[in-house]
């Protein structure tokens, strides 16, 4: 979304409210790469922009939910996930330097919404898990550990070392 801080650069105005919510079709970037979960929700965007003495800063929480499945377990996994921002934002024109750390804002007005889904992109975990301690499935019968024992033995002896105590039997 498009939003006018015009107020806020010229210091008229000290700090201006950002809510507002990205909806899943213009967040296409993000349900395409999540790794296979899907994106349920729009992304949610909260915060302010703030002049502090010439310095325009934006801070924004931003949120989706998701639903995906276990990575060790392949159960369904549903969640919330979100961060936090901060970037510096400048009028176009008034930078010297480097303008790849900081928003820029063309004739008052700035759209970070890319900004917002490449930052969530580049945190989103690249294996969900149902639980830190998922066990994940037996490798013998496939049965999820966490239901319970399966029957299957609990260590299986390397092929090698059993030809090795044959030969050595012999
Ligand atoms: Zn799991
Ligand atoms: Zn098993």
């Amino acid at each position: 979304m498009i939003i006018d801080i015009s107020s806020v650069l010229t210091g008229e105005k000290l700090s201006q409210d950002v809510d507002y919510k990205i909806e899943k079709e213009d967040a296409a970037v993000l349900s395409e790469n999540l790794f296979g979960a899907a994106v349920t929700s729009p992304v949610t965007v909260s915060g302010n922009i703030k002049n502090n003495g010439g310095c325009v800063t934006l801070t924004a929480a931003a949120s989706f939910d998701y639903e995906g499945e276990c990575a060790r377990c392949l159960d369904p996994v549903k969640g919330s996930f979100s961060l936090e921002l901060t970037r510096t934002v400048a009028a176009a024109g008034t930078l010297t330097g480097d303008e790849e750390d900081y928003i820029i804002a063309e004739e008052g007005k700035i759209d970070i919404d890319g900004e917002i889904c490449e930052e969530l992109l580049l945190s989103f975990p690249s294996k969900l898990l149902c639980d830190e301690d998922c066990p994940g499935l037996c490798p013998k019968c496939g049965k999820p550990k966490k239901e319970g024992k399966c029957g299957c033995p609990e260590k299986e002896i390397d092929p090698r070392l059993k030809i090795l105590a044959q030969l050595l039997e012999k």
